[in-house]
């Protein structure tokens, strides 16, 4: 999609700091991080959220959280504990519409909740 962020990171025309790429998967360093450490983990195709995948999505979908096992696994946080979690709409703070996963650890994390 031409006005989405994520679309351009994909396409080389916003930098990232990659962590992990395939052919259908990206993962990058957070621009914002919310936690010592926070990556983001995208499908290159584009949909919005979990909301918008086709049934021919959810392979994908499912490499995206073996991937994040993976990169928590490099990153060496698999011990200490790790966030894995997806905003879908405004209620969620959803502000990019495209697909990702947060990856977050590094430090004792806050309650999910209001
Ligand atoms: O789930 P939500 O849509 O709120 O999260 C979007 C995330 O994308 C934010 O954590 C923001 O910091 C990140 N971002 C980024 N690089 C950009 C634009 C947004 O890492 N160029």
């Amino acid at each position: 999609m031409s006005d989405c962020i994520f679309c351009k990171i994909i396409a080389g025309e916003l930098p990232s700091k990659k962590v992990y790429e395939d052919d259908q998967i990206l993962a990058f360093h957070d621009i914002q991080p919310a936690a010592p450490i926070h990556v983001l983990i995208i499908p290159k195709k584009h949909f919005a959220s979990l909301s918008a995948g086709q049934p021919e999505d959810w392979a994908v979908v499912g490499q995206m959280q073996r991937v994040a096992a993976q990169i928590a696994r490099e990153l060496e946080v698999e011990d200490s504990g790790y966030r894995v979690i997806t905003n879908i709409g405004a209620n969620a703070g959803q502000i990019v519409h495209h697909l990702h996963y947060h990856l977050m650890a590094g430090a004792r994390l806050a309650p999910l909740g209001v």
